[in-house]
């Protein structure tokens, strides 16, 4: 029997087991429940392999080594969401065709899927490849404390996948912008506004002759763009602002823009006399540029998911995600190969149940053909 086929039947209970984990509510930092979902990972997974559970400043990591034959694969998944706890008025719902609920999309809902893709190639004697699968608790918030777990996992694989979603037509994840996050920072002199503002050196307005300059760094041609998208400073309105900062989101396709943007950004210089600036920051996910080996990886994907019915292309998101890490370092990585969706990170964030059984297929197809070399 086909993995397909045997699945369709199982629908409800794959929705029993959605519904679990999804109302283990564990919006990143919220250690109390993003231990309750990892003790309900570690009740699930535990039966194919050892696991081992290290805590973290950010909540639990868990790591599940699978025995298996072929090529040597892991599988990222994170447990945290971006939703606070009771932002849901129900945070389990079945209304047509859809199921919602925190983090059903993005991800908790394809830690399911893994789940039964793995119970499935087990039941119909299917292959496994050798195994690694590492669920995470702060994606959401960059990884900080996930990051070298992630990164040496990678560099001891052949390959990563990621179980991120898809996007929003369906389709795979073969390329992701870098991610960076600056903060430029004015210093200039307080003065009484009143009595002598001539001595003062005004940080806001040293600021504002800079977001120009700024948003000129951006290069729409190869995707860069800035975003200057908060802004502090000054004390109160008599005082000469001394000090003022801007946060920048920075978005590109390739490294070499990446380079160029943290060169530029750190050449700024201060227009008013007296006035400095400092820069704080720097690149958080590097870009995930495809490379021949991540592109046979995803033409695989694609033939196997065109034998379950779906139709997959190469997509490409200006969202970072783990994926981000690990194809930085060489390793060849397919993200977006979880449930089918829509509306992550809001409050109406839910999957379409009718492909939930192709979706686990898929996995089943990939990680059957992987073990095979
Ligand atoms: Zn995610």
């Amino acid at each position: 029997m086909k993995p397909l086929e045997h699945l369709q039947p199982q629908l409800p209970a794959i929705l029993k087991d959605l519904e679990a984990i999804v109302t283990l509510e564990a919006p990143s930092y919220d250690l109390a429940g993003l231990d309750r979902v990892a003790r309900w990972i570690a009740q699930h997974f535990s039966p194919f392999g050892p696991l081992e559970r290290e805590e973290t400043p950010n909540g639990p990591l868990l790591r599940v080594s699978l025995q298996g034959s072929g090529r040597k694969v892991l599988v990222l998944c994170h447990f945290d969401t971006v939703h606070p706890v009771g932002a849901f008025k129900e945070p389990w719902k079945v209304e047509g065709d859809r199921a919602y609920g925190p983090g059903i999309y993005d991800m908790k809902g394809n830690i399911v899927q893994l789940l039964w893709a793995l119970r499935t190639n087990q039941a119909l004697g299917l292959g496994r490849p050798q195994l690694e699968l590492l669920f995470t608790p702060d994606e959401e918030v960059g990884s900080m404390a996930s990051r070298p777990a992630i990164e040496s996992a990678a560099l001891r694989s052949d390959l990563v996948l990621v179980l991120e979603a898809p996007m929003g037509n369906g389709d795979l994840k073969v390329a992701r912008k870098g991610v960076g996050q600056y903060r430029l920072t004015a210093h200039g002199k307080p003065a009484h506004q009143g009595v002598e503002p001539e001595k003062g050196i005004n940080a806001i307005v040293e600021l504002a002759h800079q977001i120009p300059k700024i948003v000129a760094m951006q290069d729409w041609d190869k995707g860069t763009t800035l975003g200057p998208n908060v802004i502090k400073g000054g004390t109160t309105s008599n005082v000469v602002a001394a000090l003022a900062t801007v946060d920048i989101d920075v978005r590109v396709w390739t490294m070499a823009e990446a380079e160029r943007v943290e060169r530029e950004i750190r050449a700024l210089q201060p227009v008013l006399p007296g006035a400095t600036l400092s820069v704080e920051g720097g690149l958080n996910r590097p870009p995930m540029e495809p490379t021949p080996a991540s592109t046979k990886l995803f033409e695989m994907a694609q033939r196997i998911g065109a034998e379950v019915g779906l139709q997959l292309g190469p997509g490409r998101v200006g969202g970072g995600s783990d994926g981000n890490f690990t194809a930085a370092l060489g390793i060849p990585t397919l993200d977006g190969l979880g449930l089918f969706g829509e509306a992550a990170h809001q409050l109406t964030e839910n999957v379409y149940i009718p492909q939930i059984p192709a979706r686990i297929a898929l996995l089943c197809g990939i990680l059957d053909e992987l073990s095979r070399g």
